[in-house]
């Protein structure tokens, strides 16, 4: 079966879907392809900084969401090996106009928000993309043309690879495969059915070379993690049981029963393991990010570790983005037949650097959080130094409002006549 579309996401997570609302509010229908039967969101929950949430204004969501988390107001971090604990203020995370807040949210609600705002037959699931090649036409004019597990047979304009750090999209353009940073997460969500008591906030824990945090979401859930340089002897990541007494005997092993009791309250359906991928820098900054009506979004284009929790909230700034760019060059249409061509450049250029800036940010604050690796050596000693002394005190709280981003920057224009 052949099928022609004019814009084509690949992906229907975090940023395939914001990108399809995001052009949905532009005026442009897209067609989402997900490989799954069904959304599905792995790692139960996430936070999202001010900068997310000036994107789901511009998406017109935000109030779905906000009504059902409270913002985070401050942060503990507590030293396990020297007793100091660093309590971290998020500055302006009043809901006014001018800042959003930091909320853990349900990754599941996230998506199902941006999915409802979507045309019914928005998102064709079972539609996994095997294979990319571009073809010329008669009238010289370029297309993409996708083949899909099932048979089908894709020709589309533009072709927007959302489809996660693995990304085919990606691989097509001549992107770099993403690095391991030699750390790994398993995060799980506690329920209380009777309510965890707990203040609302972040507590984070640092022993060794592992760093762990508990995030309360509501008063009867809390999202929790740990990051760890030590490699599991077996392969026990998709048994809940195993993985939950590997955190407690193991990997958290000493941390204080406050956490342990959090980890303890788990839902095992949410717990989840992975390796802490992220690509390189100089390869997002120099690398080929589009191609004729080709590019990426989200961890198609920028995976990186969670170390400043950026990854969801800077897939949401590129679909706001990504979608501006084409609206403001369709009104050069009737004229430039590059037109599309040209919203993508635009779109990369705009990008291309603050994402380079957040992968190398998030992997330096990932090294020096976990003390670079929680060894004696002397590059790990001095990380550790560096983190007490001046990443948390002084580093941190001043770039937040750099990572976070200027809300003016994340408006959508009119939508196409
Ligand atoms: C431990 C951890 C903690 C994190 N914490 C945070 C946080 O607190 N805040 C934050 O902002 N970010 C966080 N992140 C990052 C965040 O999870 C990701 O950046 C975000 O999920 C990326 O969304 P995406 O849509 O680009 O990719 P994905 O969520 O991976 O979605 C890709 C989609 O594409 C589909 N797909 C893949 N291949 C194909 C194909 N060939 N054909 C069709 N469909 C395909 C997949 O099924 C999937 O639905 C964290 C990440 C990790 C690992």
């Amino acid at each position: 079966m052949m099928i022609q579309e004019e814009i084509v996401i690949v992906g229907g997570g975090i940023a395939g879907l914001a990108t399809a609302l995001a052009l949905k509010r532009v005026g442009f229908q897209a067609r989402v392809l997900e490989r799954n039967t069904e959304l599905r969101a792995g790692g139960s929950a996430l936070t999202l900084a001010p900068n997310a949430w000036f994107a789901l204004r511009a998406l017109g969501i935000d109030d779905k969401l906000k009504p059902l988390y409270q913002p985070i107001q401050e942060s503990l971090v507590t030293n396990l090996d020297s007793g100091a604990i660093q309590e971290a203020k998020f500055a302006g995370t009043q809901d006014n106009s001018e800042n959003a807040g930091v909320r853990s949210v349900h990754r599941k609600a996230l998506l199902e928000a941006l999915a409802e705002e979507l045309p019914p037959d928005a998102i064709r699931f079972s539609s996994k993309l095997i294979s990319i090649k571009s073809e010329t036409l008669q009238d010289s004019s370029k297309v993409t043309v996708l083949h899909l597990e099932d048979g089908t047979v894709i020709q589309a304009k533009v072709v927007i690879g959302c489809d996660g750090v693995h990304s085919a999209v990606a691989q097509w353009l001549g992107l770099s495969q993403p690095l391991n940073s030699g750390r790994w997460a398993v995060r799980g969500l506690a329920v209380y059915p009777e309510g965890h008591g707990l203040d609302h906030g972040v507590k984070q824990y640092l022993s060794g070379g592992t760093r762990a945090g508990a995030l309360t979401i509501n008063s009867k859930e809390i999202y929790w993690f740990v990051v760890t340089y030590s490699s599991l002897e077996r392969d026990i990541s998709t048994n809940p049981e195993l993985l939950l007494e590997e955190v407690s005997k193991n990997l958290a092993k000493g941390f204080p029963s406050e956490f342990l009791n959090v980890v303890k309250h788990t839902d095992r359906s949410s717990l989840s393991w992975v390796p802490l991928l992220f690509r390189a820098p100089w390869n997002i900054a120099f690398g080929n990010v589009y191609s004729g009506g080709v590019t990426v979004a989200g961890d198609a284009m920028h995976p990186m570790t969670p170390d400043l929790g950026q990854g969801g909230c800077s897939a949401l700034e590129d679909a706001v983005i990504l979608a501006r760019c084409i609206s403001q060059a369709h009104l050069t249409a009737a004229t430039d037949r590059h037109w599309l061509e040209k919203a993508l450049k635009r779109y990369v250029e705009a990008r291309r650097w603050r994402v380079t800036w957040l992968v190398a940010g998030a992997w330096f604050a990932g090294w020096v959080q976990q003390g670079g690796g929680g060894g004696q050596e002397w590059w790990s000693v001095l990380a550790r130094w560096f983190r007490d002394r001046f990443y948390y005190p002084f580093i941190l709280p001043r770039t937040r409002n750099l990572i976070w981003c200027d809300s003016g920057d994340l408006i959508l224009s009119d939508k196409r006549d």
